[in-house]
């Protein structure tokens, strides 16, 4: 089962250029990684005090408490799995569509400002050449046009190098994220592996961003997963831009904890290419000391 799900993951990219998934399916997943099954370590050099941690493992219990209490609150990538198939005639993932594709042009310009301030935080390699490649990544974003409905792709979305123009979504995962904050954080995410491109236009910023958590949580984030978890944390700053622009009288850490709450799961398997889904939430929250801050005391 193993091996044939890793073939076909291979095949795929090669013939169809798959940019990346949100996640992959639950069955398709190896084993955990071992070192992805601790918590925070604190062995290494940079890493969080003990009082930042602390406060990364009181932000990440916020965040999913806040999603049982919101009506709005995403669904665990791990409920979604178990749901059967929804038709892409369903209200719920009409109604997800509809969301989707209206919030489509307002995710664009905040993963265009997002990564405008990351390539700031981060670096961005040789500076003769990083505007070029801002550029160039900036240019993918603003081609993205349609959102994709796929009952088989259920509780995932994806991106393919081949028709770059259009994110495609589970109709589980459509109607697993109720809120505008869980929808433009997923957006966001897929948004940005197509910025990366086939040029790797954002590999520096993806490694910056990896060795840095890496450093701060103790947890190996490199290649792939320092890709996934740059996505994720795009996905976070989008939707608390989003949040800053659209004020409303719920409460922020509500509104915010919307752009983690599905990885809220209780099986926490990672892979190779991901952090287990508690560890993700972990690993942003030690990136944006903000971010556990606005979650923990509102402000
Ligand atoms: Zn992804």
């Amino acid at each position: 089962m193993f091996v044939t799900v890793l073939v076909l993951i291979a095949v795929g990219t090669a013939d169809f250029g798959a940019l990346g998934q949100t996640r992959q399916r639950r069955q398709t997943l190896p084993k955990p990684v071992p070192q992805d099954d601790v918590t925070l370590t604190s062995h290494s050099r940079d890493s969080l005090s003990p009082e930042a941690r602390e406060m990364v493992e009181v932000a990440s219990v916020a965040v999913c408490r806040e999603r049982l209490r919101d009506p709005k609150g995403s669904v665990p990538i791990d409920d979604m799995q178990g749901r059967p198939s929804l038709p892409v005639r369903s209200p719920e993932a009409i109604a997800g569509l509809q969301n989707a594709q209206r919030l489509l042009p307002t995710a664009k310009s905040l993963v265009i400002a997002s990564l405008k301030r990351l390539v700031k935080d981060y670096g961005f390699g040789n500076p003769s050449t990083q505007d070029a490649r801002l550029q160039r990544a900036i240019a993918h974003v603003e081609a993205v046009r349609t959102i994709r409905p796929d009952v088989d792709s259920r509780d995932n979305a994806s991106v393919f190098l081949r028709n770059p123009h259009t994110i495609v979504f589970g109709t589980i995962f459509l109607a697993g994220l109720p809120s505008d904050e869980g929808i433009i954080s997923v957006l966001a995410h897929e948004l940005v592996h197509i910025a990366d491109g086939s040029e790797d236009s954002l590999g520096l910023l993806f490694r910056g961003v990896g060795n840095r958590a890496s450093k701060l949580t103790g947890l190996q984030i490199h290649d792939q997963r320092a890709e996934e978890l740059t996505c994720d944390l795009v996905g976070t700053l989008a939707a608390r831009s989003y949040v800053a622009s659209t004020p409303s009288y719920e409460p922020l850490p509500r509104r915010i904890s919307r752009s983690l709450e599905h990885n809220c799961v209780d099986q926490d398997e990672g892979d190779d290419d991901h952090l287990s889904p508690r560890n993700t939430i972990r690993a942003l929250l030690a990136l944006d000391p903000v971010l556990s801050r606005q979650l923990v005391y509102g402000r």
